[in-house]
């Protein structure tokens, strides 16, 4: 079902002349609705997505209420009474006058999960490139594509051990109940499960927090809560195999051995682990949140949005859990990137500097320009005082000592040597001096060099296009995610970065 907004409506035209000047992105956004799903984009829409229902409605036009959605950052039931109500969406979606929404909230809900399952977020964003291009601005057949991160703080409530094994234990009860179709009041009589039995878990555990001795009782028989209702589980459900059971019993499971271990000094009563595991699940509302770090001192809970930039328009984006770490989105960035031209220089973060696939691009001529990792050494030479010659394998120290590099492992100078150096005090407090190279150090050895020039370091400073453009595409998307995993959030990314795009392109159209 094509969409058919109408073509030179002198209704049309006399509403977007009168738009106030801060709705001119609105009437950017009706300008340029027919060539936003022009080359393929509309066809691809349409296959993705059936209407259906008492109000079917072009995919294209839900497309562009996808977008106008997270332009005003509206929920679904804001979205369809905008549609029904504001004349500058009626503007936008060619309905001008009409007395209800062309679209419910269920379309809304399903087209964005056609989104999802077909990549159409991807496709919707790759167009805005395209019309970026047609601006005739840039090249695009080399680019420089620049990476940056920025925190996005997840919806789903964060809890603590309690809750969240409280809170599992109770996800446990409610599939076993519907599986073998009892009520869960049946369950958590015959198990013994106190802890479910008040409004909340601490109301049902209720003890003085403060006192170590009644947690300590607290968490032993909550661990007890745990076996018995496992035990009930497997006793009742016998061969009887239901996913969502599994599932529930897994993050049960999991969430017991993330948080509690072995008391040393409690006779073999448990305790809650101190510091923070790796991958801790932390709320069970969105399972794929967890803690990150903005700095070494402040923590955030959620994921991190990524982008790339080329030409100062966004060509790729990625939305990782926050613990994983900044070069684990290295790949699917330059792979999206790649589709709009061929990588020639790369500005990136230190972040970004473990992937692996830096060392395909050096070695395939790609300028990387990043600030290299720092090793502070306690006050002792750094790397950069020694002269690394990675063509005849030698490394020589700053006493002129040679040392054979060892590859894929620490490279030693010599007892002899350091043992009678003069400068042997500023340089280990060993017997003798170790280094490590790295399996890309030769790139690492180009940008420890040009950070000591002052070319080398102005062109690091051109990498501040990319952290203009995330700081547009938080201020669309927000600071909190609006959904809950990682997919549904890389789409709301998607369209944010769509929408700065086309406020870049209405930009360059304007200077034309
Ligand atoms: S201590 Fe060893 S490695 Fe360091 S400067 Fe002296 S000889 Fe060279």
């Amino acid at each position: 079902m094509h969409w058919k907004p109408p073509v030179g409506s002198a209704r049309e035209e006399r509403v977007a002349k009168k738009l106030r000047p801060s709705s001119k992105f609105y009437r950017f956004l009706w300008e340029v609705r027919r060539e936003l799903f022009e080359g393929g984009l509309e066809e691809k829409l349409i296959a993705a997505y059936e209407p259906r229902g008492q109000k079917p409605c072009p995919p294209a036009m839900l497309a562009m209420a996808t977008l106008l959605q997270r332009y005003e950052g509206i929920s679904d039931a804001d979205t369809v009474d905008a549609a029904e109500n504001d004349r500058r969406w009626q503007l936008v979606l060619g309905v001008l006058g009409a007395e209800e929404s062309p679209f419910g909230q269920g379309s809304l809900v399903r087209f964005r999960q056609r989104m999802i399952e077909k990549d159409l977020d991807r496709a919707l964003l790759d167009r805005t490139v395209d019309l970026a291009k047609s601006t005739g601005k840039f090249g695009w057949k080399t680019l420089r594509v620049a990476l940056d991160s920025s925190p996005l703080e997840g919806s789903g409530r964060v809890e603590d051990t309690w809750n969240l094994v409280g809170r599992a234990m109770g996800r446990v009860v409610a599939v076993v109940a519907a599986a073998l179709d009892i009520d869960e009041s049946v369950i958590i009589a015959e198990a013994r499960l106190r802890v479910l039995t008040a409004d909340s878990i601490k109301a049902a555990i209720d003890i003085d927090w403060d006192d170590e001795g009644a947690k300590f009782e607290a968490l032993r028989e909550l661990l007890a809560q745990v076996e018995r209702l496992e035990a009930w589980g497997s006793k009742r459900l016998g061969k009887l195999s239901d996913e969502s059971v599994r599932r529930a019993l897994t993050t049960l499971r999991r969430v017991v051995s993330q948080d509690i271990e072995p008391d040393p000094g409690g006779g073999g009563g448990p305790r809650i682990k101190t510091g923070v595991a790796e991958d801790r699940l932390i709320s069970l509302s969105d399972p794929e949140m967890r803690h990150g770090r903005k700095s070494k001192t402040k923590r955030f809970n959620g994921y991190k949005r990524h982008i790339a930039v080329a030409n100062g328009i966004i060509v790729a984006a990625a939305v990782l859990p926050a613990n994983a770490r900044e070069h684990e989105a290295t790949g699917p960035l330059l792979d999206d990137a790649q589709a709009h031209g061929e990588v020639a220089a790369l500005d990136i973060d230190r972040g970004y500097l473990a992937s692996p696939r830096l060392a395909e691009l050096h070695g395939r001529g790609v300028v990387i320009n990043s600030r290299p990792w720092v090793v502070a050494n306690d006050g002792l030479y750094t790397k950069n005082a020694f002269r690394i010659d990675l063509r005849r394998r030698l490394i020589t120290c700053p006493s002129g000592a040679t040392a054979r590099i060892v590859p894929n492992g620490k490279t030693s100078f010599s007892e002899h040597d350091c043992s009678a150096c003069e400068r042997r005090a500023s340089c280990t407090t060993s017997r003798r001096r170790s280094l490590s190279v790295h399996p890309n150090e030769g790139l690492l050895i180009k940008l420890r060099r040009r950070k000591q020039t002052h070319a080398g370091r102005a062109n690091l400073r051109k990498r501040v296009v990319v952290e203009h453009r995330l700081a547009h595409v938080g201020a669309i998307q927000g600071r909190r995610s609006k959904y809950r995993g990682a997919r549904k959030n890389l789409l709301d990314l998607r369209r944010s970065a769509a929408l700065a795009n086309l406020h870049e392109i209405a930009r360059l159209r304007l200077a034309a």
